[in-house]
């Protein structure tokens, strides 16, 4: 409560002590609501209004929630936040892709990205802004880390994507996979309450939203004991450890076996998907003899597999596999009884992939920064050149 001394225009303080209704789990979100209504002598139904105008729409502020009165509108902006970042920029691909860049209240961008096919329109939401894991072959990774996001903010991409899909004819939104920018299991506070609120709030079924991860162990086995049937990818990229290490430095704290068993008791959880992710990367994870390790590792935990060509990255010179080579994958994986796809890298032309426009914008503004620890990378075949100039 303000103290009585202030005068009452004060500006907003920083942090903003006002909750945010995004942040909100649903039940608490109505607790909030009816609490506050009831304070101010108002009927019950205002509650539901306002949860109707917070989960089924995409207004930015109090003040276009049109069916409240003036004075309801000012008292809602006093009390509480709607956590709305406007975009940056909005690109749209060739393909259909679209990305949205959102800029947060204190500056950080990070990005979602609406993905088009004739069957289904899936968002790719980000969990951070940055991420810490350090991979050697992600933009986020070089890009180092910014800050956890709000589960406001989490919340609020889809909400915002949602209305520009609306808006744009793109339709319903199907699918949401935590595959932006950050690594979701280590931002766990703010990722299991945006799932809740997806979920039971926003209406999207849980077995079609799909969390991503490296292979953070406690998180997995924190999903698994959740009721909600969310699907699971593990970013594998290698069925062996020692190359999966030099691929992924989390690999070191949770090794692959420590990985396996966690899926297991993911898998026993009942009625959840689990994906394997895999990006080929030629001469680096790409040798023939990797294909049936992966296999056996699929069929371990019945994961389906999506093989994913490397999508070339700033200040490193990797290339994707060779087409041939991936379709040797996949018919390896096949042979096996694996169920497989082929992605093909969406929105090349506006740089969609994971975390890269940010990756850009940093490189142009900055030039590459946090390159500590990449060196180890050049020791896997077809290694970034050195010669920028940053710290080996
Ligand atoms: N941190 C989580 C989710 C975000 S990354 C994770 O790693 O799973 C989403 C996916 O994009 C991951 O499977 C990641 O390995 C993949 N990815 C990252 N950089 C890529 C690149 N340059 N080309 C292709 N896929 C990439
Ligand atoms: Fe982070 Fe995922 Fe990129 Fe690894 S692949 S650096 S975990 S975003």
């Amino acid at each position: 409560m303000a103290n009585a001394s202030d005068p009452p225009d004060r500006p907003t303080l920083r942090p903003d002590p006002r909750p945010d209704l995004l942040s909100l789990v649903p039940e608490a979100l109505d607790h909030a609501l009816a609490e506050h209504f009831r304070s101010r002598g108002q009927p019950a139904f205002r509650a539901t209004q306002v949860r109707k105008w917070v989960y089924e729409t995409g207004v930015a502020s109090f003040q276009e929630m049109t069916n409240l009165p003036q004075e309801e509108r000012d008292a809602l902006e006093a009390a509480f936040r709607l956590e709305a970042p406007e975009p940056e920029t909005v690109s749209r691909s060739a393909d259909g892709t679209v990305k949205h860049l959102w800029r947060m209240e204190d500056g950080e961008l990070i990005e979602s990205v609406l993905i088009p096919t004739p069957e289904r329109l899936t968002l790719c939401l980000s969990s951070q802004a940055g991420c810490a894991m350090g991979c050697t072959f992600c933009a986020t990774g070089w890009g180092g880390f910014g800050r956890q996001l709000t589960t406001g903010e989490i919340v609020a991409q889809y909400r915002g994507s949602r209305a520009w899909a609306e808006a744009h004819d793109y339709g319903p939104i199907h699918n949401l996979v935590f595959m932006g920018m950050g690594e979701p299991l280590a931002n766990r506070k703010a990722v299991h309450p945006a799932l809740t609120i997806l979920n039971a709030g926003l209406g999207v079924g849980a077995r079609r939203i799909t969390v991503s991860t490296v292979g953070v162990v406690p998180g997995i086995r924190e999903l698994a004991a959740r009721p909600e049937q969310f699907g699971l990818a593990l970013s594998l990229h290698s069925p062996e450890e020692a190359l999966r290490a030099e691929l992924i430095p989390l690999e070191k704290r949770h090794p692959l076996p420590e990985i396996m068993d966690a899926l297991h008791a993911f898998r026993d959880a009942g009625g959840r998907r689990i994906t394997f992710e895999y990006t080929m990367i030629r001469d680096v994870n790409d040798a023939e003899a990797l294909a049936p390790k992966l296999a056996a590792r699929a069929r371990e935990v019945h994961a389906f597999v999506n093989l994913i060509p490397f999508n070339p990255i700033p200040d490193q010179d990797w290339l994707p596999s060779r087409p041939e080579r991936v379709e040797f994958f996949r018919r390896t994986l096949d042979a096996a009884g694996v169920s497989v796809a082929v992605r093909e890298p969406r929105g090349r032309d506006i740089d969609a992939a994971c975390g890269q426009l940010r990756a850009n914008a940093l490189v142009e503004l900055e030039g590459p920064r946090r390159k500590r620890g990449r060196a180890r990378g050049a020791k896997v075949a077809g290694a970034p050149a050195a010669g920028n100039g940053a710290e080996g």
